[in-house]
């Protein structure tokens, strides 16, 4: 078998990461094992994201360097997949000499037969077909390239139906295709033998998971992962609030697997601008949501996504937007400046914000944010907490190297930093997958500090 190197550069969201795993893996197949830098790789893979222009724009900046890259070094291989890579096609081929291979968000389950191809021939080639049922049992290959993680990612479904008019997902990721329940749990369950601890489930709509194919619901998928041994956490994300059941909400009562966190895009507070955004609930049913939420299940973290500047949105409508984060609270949010993306409706819409005031609400709305932070942080306070340890923290090299700290994450979330001394005063062991009780004594803009209960460490 070759023994070649490929580099592999992710761009955008979690899905994403998720697909680079299985490139990877695959990939492991054909000898190639994973590197670190474009300038020690054969190959190089740009997995792309196009929701927003920005990252688009990072493409294009990081394919000036790689065709630097390549003149140096002319048998390096360039590959792109993703969202961009669909969206475009043969177009990015054909604007730029550098790249060797376009694959679309489809072709990754036939990109091991392409290149092996194309290694032989020769040639370059663009596949950006949409299957109607993409290969969907990632298990045989994921097998091949587990390395030691506590907390990994499975992909439960693909593409959306909902069609918001800003969002390009539907046409770059097609329809929404749920995986069969038999192959997520075999997933989840080789993960769990690796020593995985924490699963998070993707989907962009993770409540309608199931219910075009006739299967059972999101909640049973949930109830089927929390039976599997040496799982001890189940996170998903993301949460349409359209589809947001009572039954699911339940599952955060009745599962105790399941993480005490919801990701609940909002996109904005103002009825008009959700309507245009075709996103299908009102500002008083978000609130609803998060209401009931909130009484099934007190500790409820709470986290939204925002568009600022979206086509027509006024200063009354971003007020609507400052007073639901308001009302609601987050733990964090994630904002972005609205930027037309070519094949989504809302790109064809008048009325467009002019940047200076799209910089200046989206500055506003990360000013409330942060007070929402510090006072969700400070209300932490003297809680007990369950943390799931990911390792040691990145502070310990900063300080003093005697003292290994360690950083984990609460049901809701948050990060959290500790220091196990034992009672002669030496540090405990690795702890990396361990569950630590922990009682919150600080807060930080970005986490939180925790100090061992004795005897609590399991
Ligand atoms: S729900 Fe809306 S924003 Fe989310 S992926 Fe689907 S179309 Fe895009």
């Amino acid at each position: 078998m070759n023994s070649k190197t490929v580099y592999i550069h992710t761009l955008g969201c979690q899905m994403n990461v998720y697909d680079s795993e299985r490139i990877a893996a695959g990939l492991s197949e054909m000898g190639y094992h994973r590197v670190s830098s474009a300038e020690a790789a054969d190959m190089v893979i740009i997995n792309t994201c196009a929701i927003r222009a920005k990252a688009e724009q990072k493409l294009y900046s990081l394919l000036g360097r790689l065709a630097d890259l390549k003149k140096k070094k002319p048998a390096l291989r360039i590959g792109i997949g993703g969202c961009v890579a669909q969206q475009e096609g043969k177009k990015l081929l054909k604007g730029q000499p550098c790249i060797d291979f376009v694959f679309g968000t489809h072709a990754i389950g036939r990109l091991n037969d392409l290149i092996a191809h194309s290694e032989i021939s020769g040639k370059r080639f663009v596949d950006i077909e949409m299957a109607e049922c993409p290969d969907d049992d990632f298990s045989y290959a994921l097998n091949a390239s587990i390395s030691r993680q506590i907390s990994r990612f499975v992909t439960i479904m693909t593409g959306c139906d909902n069609y918001c008019t800003y969002c390009v997902v539907p046409y770059v990721r097609g329809a929404e295709i749920s995986r069969p329940p038999e192959h997520i749990l075999k997933e989840v369950q080789l993960l769990a033998d690796t020593g995985v601890r924490e699963i998070t489930l993707l989907g962009q709509n993770v409540n309608s998971y199931g219910q075009k194919e006739g299967w059972h619901d999101f909640s049973e998928l949930l109830n089927q992962i929390s039976r599997i041994e040496n799982i001890v956490r189940i996170r998903f994300t993301t949460s349409h609030p359209k589809d947001l059941s009572e039954r699911l909400i339940q599952s955060f009562r009745e599962l105790n697997k399941v993480s005490h966190h919801i990701h609940l895009p909002v996109q904005s507070g103002s009825d008009r601008i959700l309507k245009r955004m075709n996103r299908r609930y009102t500002h008083s049913d978000y609130l609803a949501k998060i209401d009931r939420l909130r009484e099934v299940c007190p500790d409820m973290a709470v986290t939204s996504d925002f568009i600022v500047g979206f086509p027509g949105e006024d200063e009354t409508d971003f007020q609507d937007t400052l007073n639901l984060m308001r009302t609601v609270q987050f733990d964090s949010v994630f904002a972005f400046k609205y930027s037309d993306r070519p094949s989504a409706p809302a790109s064809r819409f008048s009325n467009k914000v002019h940047e200076d005031i799209k910089s200046d609400r989206l500055g506003r709305l990360l000013e409330l944010q942060k007070n929402s932070t510090f006072y969700r942080h400070q209300s932490l306070i003297g809680t007990r907490q369950e943390i799931l340890v990911e390792g040691p923290s990145p502070r310990t090299s900063e300080s003093d190297q005697s003292i290994v700290q360690w950083t984990g994450r609460t049901s809701g979330n948050h990060i959290v930093h500790f220091s196990p001394l034992n009672r002669d005063g030496s540090t405990q062991p690795d702890l990396t997958g361990q569950m630590v009780t922990l009682r919150i004594s600080r807060s930080f803009s970005h986490s939180l500090w925790g100090d061992c209960i004795p005897e609590q460490t399991t």
